[in-house]
C-alpha cells in the first residue's frame, strides 16, 4: 500500500484543488464536469453531467466523456497507489473496450472496484522491476439504472535501477566532503559528513545547510576521523538523523575526541561573536553544534573491521580496506545489490 495515499485522497476529496488538478492534468475532463464523488483504495466513484458540452449529436452523452469518466474512476485508484511513490511508478492505458446496453442520457456515474488490483500490481512491479497489466472494469449507470461497461488495460511499470548519488561538498569544494546515496528503494546512505572549513563568510552557511533533510538519511558510513569528514556529525544528529554510523575501531576512538574539540570551539567562537553582535544590538547566534550535541554522536558509531564485508541496509553491504592516511582510515568498498542482482560496485 502506498504510503502517501491519504495525501493523495486529500487532494482529490479537496474540492478546490481537485479542480485545480484535473485543470492542470486532465483539462478536458474538467471542461466536461467529471467529478470524483467518492473515493477510497478500493472503490471510486465518478459523475459525468449531460449537458450541452458533452452531448452529441444524437442526443446522448458523447462516447469520448464516457470514456473519460470511466478513466477517471480506474485512473484514481491507479494514481491512488503510485503518488509520490519511490521508487517511482508509471502507468498507461493500452486499450479501452467498451459494452453498451443503453443511450447514455442524464448523468452517468461510473463505478470502479477494481482498487486492489492496482494495490497487487504496484506493489508486484516494485518488488520484481517488471511491467504488470491490470484490467480494471468502471461501469456506468443512468438515473434509471441503465449500464455501460467500459473496461480499461492499464500496464503499471515501476522505475526501479535508479540509484542516485549526491556529492554535496566534495565535489565542488576540497572540504566538508558529503555523499548522499539514494537508492532505487529511496533509502538514503551518507557517506561522510565533513565540515567545511577556511571559505571565508560562506563557511558557516555551508555548513548550516545541508542541502538535504537529515531526517531522511537511514544510515551513515564513516571513511575517516578528520573534521572535514566527520565534523558535522553532531549537528547532522541533532537535525533528526538517528541511524547507525559505521566505522573502524580507531576511527571511533579518534572521531569521538576530535568532535569533542570541535563542539569547544563552536562554542567559544559562538560566545566570542555574540560578545560584539549584544554590544551592537544584534540577535545572538547559536553554535553549530554544542558538546552535548557532540556526546550524543559516540552513541551512535558502530565499529567494523578491515576486510570484511558487513550489511549497511537490506542488498547494500560495504568493506573498509586499509587506506594508510591516518589511523583507522580507510578506503570504503561498496556493493549494491538492486532486485536480487548485484548492480554497482563503488569505491572510494
Ligand atoms: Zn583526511
Amino acid at each position: 500500500m502506498n504510503p502517501h495515499i491519504q495525501d493523495f485522497f486529500k487532494l482529490i476529496r479537496s474540492s478546490f484543488r481537485y479542480r485545480m488538478f484535473t485543470l492542470m492534468k486532465l483539462p478536458a475532463a474538467f471542461i466536461a464536469g467529471v467529478m470524483v464523488r467518492e473515493v477510497d483504495e478500493n472503490k471510486c466513484r465518478v459523475t459525468v453531467p449531460f449537458k450541452w458540452l458533452t452531448q452529441n449529436p444524437f442526443r446522448s452523452t458523447y462516447f469520448a466523456c464516457l470514456s473519460m469518466a470511466a478513466e477517471m474512476s480506474t485512473g484514481i485508484l491507479a494514481m491512488a497507489q503510485i503518488y509520490k511513490r519511490k521508487p517511482s511508478v508509471s502507468m498507461l492505458v493500452v486499450k479501452v473496450e467498451s459494452e453498451y446496453f443503453k443511450k447514455a442520457a442524464g448523468r452517468t456515474q461510473f463505478i470502479c472496484e477494481d482498487g486492489a488490483k492496482f494495490t497487487e500490481a504496484v506493489e508486484e512491479s516494485i518488488r520484481t522491476g517488471e511491467a504488470r497489466t491490470v484490467q480494471a472494469r468502471s461501469i456506468g449507470t443512468n438515473a434509471n439504472g441503465e449500464q455501460v461497461r467500459i473496461y480499461h488495460h492499464l500496464v503499471i511499470q515501476s522505475k526501479t535501477y535508479i540509484m542516485k548519488i549526491t556529492f554535496h561538498g566534495a565535489a565542488r569544494t576540497v572540504t566538508g566532503s558529503k555523499h548522499l546515496i539514494t537508492l532505487a528503494n529511496g533509502k538514503k546512505i551518507l557517506l561522510d559528513c565533513g565540515m567545511f572549513q577556511g571559505l571565508g563568510k560562506e563557511t558557516d552557511l555551508l555548513n548550516r545547510d545541508f542541502g538535504f533533510d537529515p531526517k531522511e538519511v537511514s544510515v551513515m558510513i564513516l571513511s575517516h576521523a578528520h573534521i572535514d569528514h566527520s565534523g558535522l556529525i553532531p549537528r547532522l544528529i541533532a537535525e533528526g538523523f538517528e541511524g547507525r554510523i559505521f566505522c573502524t575501531s580507531a576511527t571511533k576512538d579518534l572521531t569521538t575526541i576530535l568532535l569533542r574539540d570541535s563542539a569547544e570551539i563552536q562554542e567559544d567562537d559562538v560566545k566570542y561573536i555574540n560578545k560584539r553582535r549584544g554590544a551592537e544590538g544584534m540577535t545572538y547566534l547559536r553554535p553549530l553544534y554544542t558538546s552535548e550535541d557532540a556526546e550524543k554522536a559516540t552513541e551512535h558509531f558502530v565499529e567494523q573491521p578491515y576486510n570484511k564485508w558487513f550489511d549497511v541496509e537490506e542488498g547494500v553491504q560495504a568493506m573498509y580496506t586499509d587506506a594508510g592516511h591516518i589511523i583507522g582510515s580507510a578506503a570504503v568498498n561498496l556493493r549494491i545489490k538492486e532486485n536480487g542482482k548485484e548492480k554497482h560496485h563503488i569505491q572510494w
